[in-house]
C-alpha cells in the first residue's frame, strides 16, 4: 500500500515567516496487512495551528503547548470567557471542580484573573488541595474524597456560587448546582466520572437537581473548544502573556517513555496527576 506522508523539509529562519516548501511530501509503501500487536490507523483532519514551532511563547517549555499553553489551557480561557459571565468587581464566587486537573488548576487561576473575587477547588486528595491553595491563588479547597462536601461547600461560599467551571459532573456537580445561586453560570467543560458509563452527554441531572437549575435560571450550556478555532491564536498570546508575567503557574505530570501511554492514561483517569498529564517520549528537542 502507499500511502503519502509529510515530513520537515526545512526549518523557517528565526526571522522568517514560514513556508510551504519547510514541508515535504514522501510517498512510502507499507506492508498492506498489519501484524498482531500493530494497529492501523487513517487520518481524516490535520490541524495547523498559529502557535506551532515558536519556542519563546513557553520559555523553551515545549511541553507546556499539550497543556496550559495549548488546548486544555485554550479550554480553561475560553470556556470562562464564554459561558462564565464573570464580571470584574461583582464579587463573584467560583468553583471549580477535578481543581488540580490540567484544565481545573489554569480555570481556577484565569477565574481571579479574569475578576472572580473568590475561588474554591474540588479534588481527590489533600496533596492536591494544599498545591492549589499554596501554589495556585485558590481561595480554598474542599477533598471529595474526605467529609461531607456540602457542608464544606457551604461553609467556604457563604454567598452561595455564581460559576461553577465543572470538569467531572455526578454527585460533586448535584451538590455544587444545589448551591448555586440564582441567574448563576455552569461552565459544562467535562464530566469525567460519567465518562465510562452509557449516559448521553452531557448527562441529564437528577430530577431534584434539574428543579434547582431550572427554577433558580441557572445556565448549563454545552461548550467545546474545537468551536472556537478563530479564538485560538489570540488565547494562547492571552495565557502565553500571564505564564511569563508569573500570573499563570503551571503543573504538569511527567511519565517518561512510548511504552507508559497506557499507563499515563490510566492514571490520569483515577487522579494520579497534577496539572497536565504528559507522556514524554525524548527530551532531545532537535531534530
Ligand atoms: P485532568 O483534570 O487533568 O485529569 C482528570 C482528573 O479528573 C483526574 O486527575 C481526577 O482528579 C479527576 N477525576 C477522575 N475521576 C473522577 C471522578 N469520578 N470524580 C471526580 N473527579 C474525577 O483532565 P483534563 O484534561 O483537564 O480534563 C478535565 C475535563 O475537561 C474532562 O472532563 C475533559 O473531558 C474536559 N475537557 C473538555 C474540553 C472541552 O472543549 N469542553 C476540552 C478539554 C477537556 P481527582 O484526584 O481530583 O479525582
Amino acid at each position: 500500500m502507499i500511502i503519502q506522508r509529510v515530513v520537515l523539509n526545512s526549518r523557517p529562519g528565526k526571522n522568517g515567516n514560514p513556508v510551504a516548501e519547510n514541508f515535504r511530501i514522501e510517498e512510502v509503501n507499507l506492508p498492506d496487512n498489519i501484524n498482531e500487536g500493530q494497529v492501523q490507523v487513517k487520518t481524516l483532519y490535520l490541524s495547523v495551528d498559529p502557535y506551532m514551532v515558536e519556542p519563546q511563547l513557553v520559555n523553551g517549555h515545549l511541553s507546556y503547548f499539550l497543556g496550559a499553553i495549548g488546548m486544555p489551557g485554550l479550554t480553561s480561557l475560553i470556556g470562562i470567557q464564554e459561558k462564565g459571565h464573570v464580571t470584574a468587581g461583582s464579587n463573584q464566587t467560583m468553583v471549580v471542580s477535578g481543581a488540580a486537573g490540567a484544565c481545573g488548576s489554569l480555570a481556577g487561576q484565569i477565574g481571579h484573573l479574569m475578576g472572580c473575587s473568590r475561588v474554591v477547588g474540588i479534588c481527590g486528595t489533600q496533596e492536591k488541595c494544599l498545591l492549589l491553595t499554596s501554589e495556585l491563588g485558590f481561595d480554598a479547597a474542599i477533598n471529595y474524597k474526605k467529609g461531607n462536601v456540602a457542608e464544606q461547600l457551604r461553609e467556604l461560599c457563604p454567598a452561595g456560587v455564581d460559576v461553577y467551571f465543572d470538569n467531572v459532573g455526578g454527585d460533586i456537580s448535584d451538590t455544587v448546582i444545589s448551591q448555586m445561586n440564582r441567574n448563576s453560570h455552569i461552565i459544562l467543560c467535562g464530566q469525567i466520572s460519567q465518562y465510562n458509563k452509557d449516559v448521553p452527554y452531557p448527562p441529564p441531572l437528577p430530577s431534584a437537581v434539574e428543579a434547582i437549575q431550572k427554577e433558580r435560571n441557572i445556565t448549563r450550556e454545552r461548550f467545546l473548544v474545537l468551536n472556537y478555532k478563530d479564538r485560538f491564536e489570540s488565547g494562547i498570546l492571552q495565557l502565553s502573556q500571564w505564564f511569563k508575567e508569573g500570573k499563570l503557574k503551571i503543573k504538569e505530570t511527567m511519565i517518561n517513555g512510548l511504552e507508559n501511554m497506557g499507563v499515563a492514561f490510566q492514571s490520569m483517569m483515577t487522579g494520579g496527576n497534577i496539572g497536565k498529564q504528559i507522556v514524554c517520549i525524548s527530551e532531545e528537542t532537535s531534530l
